[in-house]
């Protein structure tokens, strides 16, 4: 059994909301500055970079949230065997209720039949809680804000798809992704990031499409073929022309990762979680000692 001191943890998992909400972890800023770079000097491209990269600053040196949307609260977690959940489940819900007190959370769960707000972040399917066992004696923390706006965006095909001309092939699943941002337009607040499900059932291939969104932004598919396919759609999307915030220019989407599931032989899924240049995620791990180490 793994123990841990719950009233500690209850601080550590606030100081990871702060973080999330706050500071844009380091791959994600490195790729925004490489973007602004890539822009034509004095365009309206450049100049939204750079008022990005500005609030990016303000919003660490205050600490104050990023985006007033501080977004859909998901949690990934992963625990050593037989460590219990439902303790881990409610220590975040209270540190979510101190970081609204604190406002570095926005109350952002709203009842969908009353359409009253809970006003601390907290409610049914609020935040959103995926477990999974791992042979490690830690427990890792993962947290990622989404927004509102970008989640709008989000979308998910069938295959084949007669008006796209997608079929059920990796062309197929190219054309599709094209198509969603092309609908998107600068919606979502682009320059975006997505993360693609291919395969799975509805449910489970958007889960797919949103654990991708936990990788690094310099990391390299393990998959050749994804890898390039990730590689290329980056390429082709950014000839869109859309540009940050729909103004145009060289940068539309900073990153694509793409995971795949098994599929019935009936259903062929693509789903598409697209995510806003406010790309806030962190992470903890505490170790059976009782360390913590945020990343
Ligand atoms: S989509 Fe992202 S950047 Fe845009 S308002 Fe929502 S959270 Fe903020």
């Amino acid at each position: 059994m793994f123990n841990y001191d719950k009233s500690a943890l209850k601080g550590h998992v606030l100081e990871l909301i702060r973080l999330a909400a706050t500071y844009l972890p380091d791959d994600v800023v490195d790729a925004l500055r490489i973007a602004r770079d890539s822009e034509v000097e004095g365009s309206p491209a450049k100049n939204v970079f750079g008022m990005i990269l500005s609030n990016i600053d303000m919003a660490k040196n205050d600490s104050t949230p990023i985006c007033q949307d501080t977004g859909t609260n998901i949690y990934y977690i992963y625990l050593p065997e037989g460590t219990p959940t439902r303790p881990i489940m409610a220590i975040i819900k209270d540190a979510t209720e101190e970081a609204v007190e604190l406002s570095y959370l926005r109350p952002n769960a709203v009842d969908s039949l009353t359409g009253k707000n809970s006003g601390n972040n907290v409610g049914e399917g609020q935040p959103y809680f995926h477990f999974e066992e791992w042979d490690k004696d830690e427990i890792e923390i993962k947290l990622m804000l989404k927004g509102g706006g970008c989640e709008n965006v989000s979308t998910q095909y069938k295959l084949p798809d007669t008006k796209l001309g997608a079929g059920r092939d990796m062309d197929g699943v190219y054309k599709v992704i094209v198509d969603a941002v092309d609908e998107a337009q600068g919606l979502g607040c682009a320059p975006g990031i997505l993360g693609i499900g291919i395969g799975g059932d509805r449910m489970t291939s958007y889960g797919e499409s949103k654990k991708q969104l936990f990788r690094k932004m310099t990391d390299t598919n393990p998959n050749e073929v994804l890898a390039a396919m990730e590689v290329r759609l980056k390429d082709d999307l950014n000839k869109l022309g859309v540009g940050p915030m729909g103004f145009g220019g060289n940068t539309t989407i900073l990153g694509v990762k793409i995971g795949t599931l098994h599929r019935l032989p009936a259903s062929f899924f693509v789903s598409i979680s697209y995510m806003c240049w406010a790309y806030r995620r962190h992470a903890l791990i505490l170790s059976s000692k009782g360390e913590v180490v945020y990343d």
